[in-house]
């Protein structure tokens, strides 16, 4: 069987120094926003080219963070994908704002420009664009678009990690942007872990507030803040694993590569290339237009593929009372997309293995 993915085996090959890393601050005695995390944000800052890191307790928070922190009034518009995850549309409405959703660039999976700029209206205060399976959006357009009504452009780059636009990285290319370290993220922690980068000083004091009980000395609080921090262990671990972010991209991108020019078969709608070598390939997701035949021919080969996202935000129970709108495009594209496996751990006998098969389906 070839796994979606396998966590173990994502893990493996650090596990020596993930063991020596959990010591340190077990011996060291101090397990919250501690010497570790304040390690990490420097690096990942630095890493992102950002001025600033926060680390936060995951990607979800990430997102409510920055929303609240920017504190707009009640009932402002954030525009947000329709396509997508739905941690991006329930952090507009934890943060007390409304959703309004877009559908998708058929191509690229994330929003396109021309329909966001038909959403805006006299109450939207921010655009929340994500990088749907590792690919940046259109950053360039979304970000004069912002400027032009006033508003923020804010980054959900939870399947972004080392993803590349122009010459910056994901989250260095809008006002704020939300990280998950969620384990199968491209820099997965062994746990929950979130973190926001920023360049905005001001917007980065507010959240060092907001995380942590809106209090910067203890038990003084100047802010109503929440507790969702980062922790020393995770902080740690995420630190093993980020000098080798990079690599394991780049055996990501060699997989994708093969993918894009070696699969032929004609019932595959398959990701846009044009960007293959910046994307950070979180996923690799196709379409077809029988995708539970097509699903079961490969799970009966021993390929095991996953769905990224069965159903419709504006479909699901939990936000059924909003009446976001109709999204037909967006409900097409959940009708077929599958995520074939793609991860670093996959063997050169499992690629050329995955090409002949789905090549037969
Ligand atoms: C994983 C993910 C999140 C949520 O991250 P958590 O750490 O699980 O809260 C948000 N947005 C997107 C696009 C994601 O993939």
């Amino acid at each position: 069987m070839i796994p979606h993915l396998d966590l173990r085996l994502v893990n493996a090959p650090y596990s020596g120094e993930l063991e020596a890393a959990a010591r340190r601050v077990l011996s060291s005695g101090w397990f919250v926003l501690g010497e570790e995390v304040a390690a990490f944000e420097q690096e990942f800052a630095a890493y992102c080219g950002t001025a600033h890191c926060l680390g936060v307790g995951n990607g979800m928070d990430a997102l409510t963070l920055i929303l609240k922190a920017y504190e707009f009034p009640a009932e402002s518009e954030v525009i947000v994908p329709a396509f997508g995850y739905i941690a991006t549309v329930l952090a507009v409405v934890n943060a007390g704002l409304v959703p309004v959703l877009v559908e998708p660039d058929e191509t690229t999976y994330n929003p396109d420009p021309g329909r966001v700029a038909a959403r805006i209206s006299s109450r939207t205060r921010a655009i929340l664009t994500v990088h749907l399976y590792g690919k940046c959006s259109d950053t360039t357009a979304l970000g004069a678009l912002a400027r032009a009504h006033g508003l923020k452009l804010i980054e959900d780059a939870a399947q972004a990690h080392g993803a590349v636009f122009g010459e910056k990285k994901a989250g260095n290319l809008a006002d704020a942007a939300a990280w998950s370290f969620y384990p199968t993220k491209n820099l997965g922690a062994l746990g929950d872990g979130g973190a926001i980068t920023t360049s905005d000083d001001a917007l980065a004091e507010r959240l060092r507030y907001l995380r942590n009980y809106g209090s910067l000395r203890k038990y003084h609080n100047d802010f109503a803040g929440v507790n969702s921090r980062l922790d020393e262990v995770q902080a740690a671990f995420l630190r093993v694993k980020l000098p080798y972010l990079d690599t394991e991209n780049k055996r990501r991108r060699h997989v994708a590569h093969r993918f894009l020019t070696e699969i032929i078969n004609p019932n595959l709608t398959l990701p846009n290339a044009v960007t293959a070598e910046r994307d950070a390939w979180h996923l690799f997701v196709v379409r077809h237009p029988q995708r539970a035949f097509f699903q079961e021919f490969l799970l009966k080969k021993s390929i095991q593929t996953q769905i990224h996202y069965p159903v419709p935000c504006h479909r699901q129970p939990a936000l059924r009372s909003l009446n976001l709108g109709e999204f037909p495009l967006t409900e097409r594209l959940h009708e077929q997309v599958l995520s074939l496996p793609l991860n670093p751990t996959l063997t050169d006998e499992q690629i050329d293995y995955l090409i002949e098969t789905v090549n037969r389906g």
